[in-house]
């Protein structure tokens, strides 16, 4: 870790609370370590109704950039000055660029989800897709699949259903895509939904540590060979719902490479430099299994 700062040193971070458990101090550092960078990324635990009064502190304290996580990511969109188109569209904001007190928000969760699908393009183009779950990270993957792979039916499963039947609506307005179908999220009757999808992927906390028990779906035969099963859950990176669907052949993706691409476009902004994503996947991986 580095251990050594002068009067130039740039401050860069994240606010959120909680805050403890997250991963990105360690990516960010560690790569400033590696890159000999003079950068250092700090946790700020900032409670909902010091959100504002924090904006203004970093604006006056010439902080240069900003991970946004729970629960903030919805609620600052508000007190930029300017927004991205993804982040516009998605409603939440991840990441916040200060250039000389010009706050601008931007959603790097669509780089982490366009990386970690993109080399299955061609297999998701035209085809049925689910998505469960219907929160920030789930309209992020909405957004991404809508955008960049075009499928040909997008299921939006969720606990609430009123909640994926308020996000057809506001995609099929927003981006004008609209072939959605909504569901409940009650798995025996979703069996058909997730056989009949190329690609399942679960935008919930479903799986997370300490509930590594728990799965979207408990029915074995929701899953087979011809199938990309992609959880957005990184803690455990092996989740019972990714157990399940290798046993049955299919093509399983954690959310460890979504984790770290979603750092690396982050990292450019602020900095206009590459985070070595590889080496910092494997470190991950080595961390997170411990
Ligand atoms: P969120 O806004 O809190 O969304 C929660 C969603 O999960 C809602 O649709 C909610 O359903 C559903 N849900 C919560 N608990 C559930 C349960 N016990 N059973 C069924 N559904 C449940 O969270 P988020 O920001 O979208 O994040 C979702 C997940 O993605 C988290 O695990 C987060 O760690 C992960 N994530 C990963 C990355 C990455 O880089 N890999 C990036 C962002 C997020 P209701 O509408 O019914 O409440």
């Amino acid at each position: 870790m580095k251990n050594s700062f002068y009067a130039n040193t740039e401050v860069i971070g994240l606010i959120g609370h909680p805050i403890r458990n997250s991963y990105s101090p360690f990516i960010h550092n560690v790569t400033i370590e590696l890159k000999k960078l003079d950068y250092i990324y700090l946790p700020f635990d900032v409670h909902v109704s010091n959100l504002k009064n924090a904006l203004k502190g970093m604006v006056a304290l010439g902080i240069k950039g900003f991970n946004v996580t729970i629960p903030h990511k919805e609620a600052i969109l508000q007190y930029m000055n300017d927004v991205s188109e993804e982040a516009s569209i998605i409603g939440a904001v991840n990441t916040v660029v200060n250039d000389h007190g010009k706050l601008t928000g931007y959603n790097t969760d669509v780089n982490g989800i366009y990386e970690t699908l993109y080399p299955y393009r061609d297999e998701i183009t035209g085809k049925e897709v689910a998505v469960v779950g219907s929160g920030g990270a789930a309209r992020a993957v909405i957004y991404t699949l809508v955008r960049h792979f075009r499928p040909g039916l997008l299921h939006i499963i969720n606990r609430t259903e009123q909640r994926a039947e308020s996000l057809k609506r506001y995609f099929r307005e927003k981006i004008k895509y609209g072939d959605f179908q909504t569901h409940e999220l009650f798995p025996p009757d979703l069996v058909d939904v997730f056989r009949g999808s190329k690609l399942i992927v679960n935008a919930t906390p479903v799986g997370m540590f300490p509930n590594v028990d728990d799965a979207i779906t408990t029915l074995q035969s929701s899953f087979h060979k011809d199938q990309i099963v992609f959880d957005l859950v990184y803690n455990p990176a092996q989740t019972k719902l990714l157990q399940m669907a290798n046993i049955n052949g299919a093509v399983t993706l954690d959310g460890l490479k979504m984790l770290v691409h979603q750092a690396a476009k982050s990292f450019e902004l602020w900095t206009g430099e590459e985070l070595p994503v590889e080496q910092l996947h494997k470190s991950l991986q080595l961390v997170i299994s411990d």
